[in-house]
């Protein structure tokens, strides 16, 4: 088994072996561009240090192997006393984590070659500063020293010389820093620092294999889902320096914009500074246009670059380079991560520019970018003043209370507040803060600095590079230019998408992707992104065969679904038709004494139902509606017990006389359940109280035939919950079709009802051939279904122990939210096959929430279903979904 492997051996496929930045430098080395030399380590030694605590037999050798080519290429030996060859040692894993993990670069200076190094340089200032990032790197990242000791070390020279960073120091003061430095690694170790250039390496590769486990990186693994046991590989490359003066420098680019899709050349610049200078925000860099005036020549060799990149990698590319000595060198490349926005009007230029075709433009995207773009924006009419001014680095309209540091964000968002964190700049020790906010403002750093990077993965708004706000972390404050002072808890609302602060709260608007879907007019300044994601859509309607319905109850939601795009209705809860002033009707059909009591309640009930389910009939006129039978436990429409109890109590003791709310008392007692949720509900209701089932189904087929009388055309759908029996199916749908006989019979119009069930209860999906006979269709609950087969109370274990559940990684994802594909998704795919087996004609669909989740559509596409059904504004998501599915 080989764990190395020379760039020029690799290539872009090779991403689980090689990691993400390993395949694409061995990518760019065989176009020829001009990479550094060098070779990658495999995540498979990682993984077995990881599993082992040790590299695997014979990588010692093999890195030998490797690094003397290198050396050979490069006509100098790593650490040699008089030239030496330096290598930077970096992580790079399948997926991007960036600054997640370590790198140490300068690997090969030592007390003697520093010296060598100054003199081939000429450069005594670059050579001791090389050691000193060496040293510093070394301490942190093998050692762990904390930042403070090293700090500490470098105190003295720099109050010596009255400077803040280390670059500004002269080359004596930096090698008394050097030394210094050395000086906290031999006591916090035990050892001194390694002079021997080999062993550095190796020790450095372990550091960075440890790395992957930190417990920054697992945390970003989680938010992200990328698995914990990919491990991480090491690239080993030859040292580049941008920090030789003014005709050296590093930066960042992409070929597009990151933020917007426009099309263009992005990116930050920074001279005379080395490669982590500029994704560290610590110091404010020029935009990457500024460098076609300082260096045109390396200007257009980079452009060019990036062009062979677009063209290879037919996407939006990021590179980071370095010039050193007007000379470009390409350190790293990759398909560049972009807002959703981006995401959409780059997949349509790429499109329109014939580097892909749609059905790859619909994998280009996703669910969850789309439903972010449906998210509210700011009021363009407002007339809040802007409080400072910075880089629009991930879009957004963010309102929340201000906190200084990632302990203030998550006590502040733990107590319910929604949060904006407010840096100088951000590192990966400010992540929990950053996954505890809606927002991020730093006041250092450009659109690829660590913080907009960060917040754009995690599709949370940022503004950075806010040089006009004084941030005091000490004091938790900020004062603005003007002199108005924020202080922890007062409200900012940044807007990501024009890089504007603003103090207090600023009003939302909806997206102009929602404005779009909403009135079909697409509004002003949004047309590349409307026209993208209406383009997109349309290819995936086109694509898929998954039908998409909608959840609504009501004629309003009804039409607003249809706007989005819906196909028929899937689930129209009937309960909430039974509260506010109708509840006494419910109070006295439940309570009523004999049959003639308890028709009167039904008579008053049933043209109210009637015109609720007319309505709704002529919002979907043509499509399907599927009305399910009321549900809760009927206690839920009387008074709560305890309340009531004490209510009669003071009325007895007041001697009224309280004959009514003594019997509502009994009734409330009878009913009252330790256990409501399996208790008397769903179809159960149907079989024990007379006439509730056939009240409804009346006003179904009344309303039906009426409506059907104004010439549209009703196609109504009845669905009973709860079932879990072919028996339960059987009895009440002998009740149904009776009363439907009836209607037909008195209105003349026969609208041919069908009648079908929820798959809801475990023990329907496996009874489900039997109930698939008295059944017209499916529709999974998988609510319920998740509830039910987990054990997990839906009400109650998102507040009570799941945190801790996601936390230890039990779940990556809520089974709420995202489907069980083990467990429920099991039990879906057995109920379609044994459903279909039975009865051929069988529609099935979904209703619970995970109809409309973007990682679950897949699923239920790849188990034959014939729609899912979600809430109307997840309705273009599960659109696009479906599309991707059948791709
Ligand atoms: C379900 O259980 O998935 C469902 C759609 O019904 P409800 O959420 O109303 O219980
Ligand atoms: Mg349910």
């Amino acid at each position: 088994d080989r764990y190395v492997f020379d760039f020029a051996e690799g290539n872009k496929e090779l991403k689980d072996l090689l990691g993400g930045k390993g395949a694409n430098l061995a990518e760019m080395t065989r176009l020829a561009l001009p990479v550094p030399p060098g070779f990658t380590i495999a995540t498979t030694a990682c993984r077995e240090y990881l599993a082992t605590g040790d590299v695997p037999a014979g990588l010692d050798d093999e890195i030998g192997e490797h690094l003397s080519r290198l050396e050979r290429v490069m006509g100098r030996t790593l650490g040699d006393p008089d030239d030496p060859l330096l290598v930077s040692v970096r992580s790079g894993g399948k997926f991007s984590m960036p600054g997640m993990m370590e790198t140490i670069l300068d690997i090969g200076l030592n007390d003697r070659s520093v010296h060598g190094l100054a003199k081939r340089s000429g450069d005594d200032h670059f050579a001791w500063d090389s050691y000193r990032r060496l040293l510093q790197m070394y301490a942190r990242t093998v050692l762990e020293v904390p930042d403070e000791l090293l700090q500490a070390a470098l105190a003295p020279q720099y109050a010596e010389w009255d400077v803040t960073t280390p670059e500004e120091l002269p080359a004596a003061a930096i090698e008394r820093a050097c030394g210094a430095l050395q000086g906290v690694i031999a006591e916090y170790s035990g050892c001194p620092f390694p002079q021997d250039p080999r062993e550095q390496l190796d020790l450095a590769i372990r550091a960075v294999f440890r790395s992957w486990s930190t417990p920054r990186a697992t945390l970003y693994r989680r938010q992200e889902h990328i698995p914990d046991d990919l491990g991480t590989a090491v690239t080993v490359m030859a040292m580049v320096f941008g920090n030789r003066g003014a005709d050296s420098g590093t930066g960042v680019a992409f070929t597009r914009d990151p933020a917007s899709g426009a099309v263009g050349v992005y990116g930050d610049y920074l001279q005379d500074a080395q490669g982590e200078d500029v994704v560290a925000g610590v110091r404010n860099t020029f935009p990457l246009a500024a460098l076609e005036s300082i260096d045109p020549d390396s200007y257009a060799r980079l452009l060019s670059a990036m062009s062979t990149l677009e063209r290879h990698y037919r996407d939006l590319c990021d590179v980071e380079f370095t010039i050193e000595r007007g000379r470009l060198w390409i350190l790293q490349t990759r398909v560049g991560k972009r807002t959703p926005a981006a995401a959409f009007t780059i997949a349509t230029q790429l499109v329109d520019e014939g580097l892909i075709t749609l059905d790859e433009a619909l994998l280009r995207v996703n669910g969850s970018q789309l439903g972010k773009l449906m998210f509210p924006r700011f009021d363009r009419g407002h007339d809040v003043p802007v409080l400072a001014r910075g880089v629009a680095a991930s879009p957004g309209a963010a309102v929340g209370a201000a906190a200084f540091d990632s302990v203030a964000a998550q006590r502040l968002a733990s107590s319910g507040q929604r949060v904006i964190l407010v840096r100088r700049e951000t590192n990966p020790d400010d992540l929990p803060g950053m996954v505890a906010s809606i927002g991020i403002l730093t006041t250092r750093g450009g659109k690829t600095s660590h913080a907009a990077v960060v917040a754009r993965g995690m599709g949370k708004t940022c503004v950075c590079g806010v040089d006009t706000l004084q941030v005091d972390p000490l004091a938790r404050r900020a004062v603005a230019s003007d002199g108005t002072v924020i202080e922890e808890g007062d409200l900012l609302s940044l807007d990501g998408l024009a890089g504007l602060v603003y103090r207090g709260e600023v009003p939302v608007v909806p997206s102009p992707v929602v404005e779009y879907f909403e009135s079909g007019a697409v509004p002003e300044g949004a047309d590349d992104l409307v026209h993208a994601v209406d383009r997109v859509l349309r290819h995936a309607d086109k694509r898929r065969s998954l039908e998409v319905h909608a959840n609504a109850d009501t004629p309003d939601d009804a039409a607003r679904a249809r706007r989005f795009g819906a196909e028929g209705i899937g689930l129209c809860r009937t309960e909430h038709m039974f509260l506010g002033e109708r509840r006494a009707l419910v109070e006295q059909l439940i309570l009523a004494e004999g049959p003639a009591a308890q028709q009167a309640a039904l008579d008053r009930l049933l043209p109210l139902q009637r015109d609720d389910f007319a309505g709704i009939f002529r919002a979907m006129d043509g499509q399907p509606v599927t009305i399910r039978l009321i549900d809760p436990p009927l206690h839920e429409f009387l008074p709560d017990l305890t309340e009531l109890s004490v209510r009669t109590a003071l009325d007895e003791a007041a001697g009224r006389v309280a004959k009514e709310t003594t019997r509502l008392l009994g009734a409330v007692r009878r009913m009252h359940e330790n256990n409501p949720m399996l208790g008397l509900r769903g179809v159960r209701l149907g079989i024990v109280i007379p006439g509730l089932f056939a009240l409804q189904t009346r006003a179904i087929a009344e309303a039906a035939a009426l409506v059907a009388a104004e010439g549209l055309t009703v196609r109504p759908e009845i669905m009973v919950p709860l079932v879990a029996s072919e028996q339960e199916m059987t009895f009440v749908r002998r009740e149904l079709e009776q009363v439907l006989t009836e209607v037909a019979a008195e209105t003349g119009r026969d609208l041919a009802a069908r009648i079908g069930t929820m798959i809801e209860v475990p023990r329907a999906a496996l009874d489900a051939g039997p109930i698939a006979r008295t059944a017209d269709f499916f529709s999974f609950g998988t609510n319920d279904l998740t509830q039910l087969t987990w054990a997990f109370s839906r009400d109650d274990v998102e507040a009570s122990f799941f945190p801790r559940y996601l936390d230890a990684g039990v779940f990556a994802v809520s089974p709420f939210e995202s489907i069980d594909r083990i467990g429920v998704g099991r039990l879906v795919e057995l109920a379609v096959a044994e459903g279909r087996a039975a009865n051929p004609d069988l529609v099935i669909g979904v209703c619970g929430e995970h109809g409309g989740d973007p990682d679950s559509i897949g699923f239920f596409a790849a188990a034959g279903l014939d729609y899912v059904s979600c809430s109307p504004f997840r309705i273009p998501v599960a659109r696009l979904e479906a599309g991707r599915a059948a791709v």
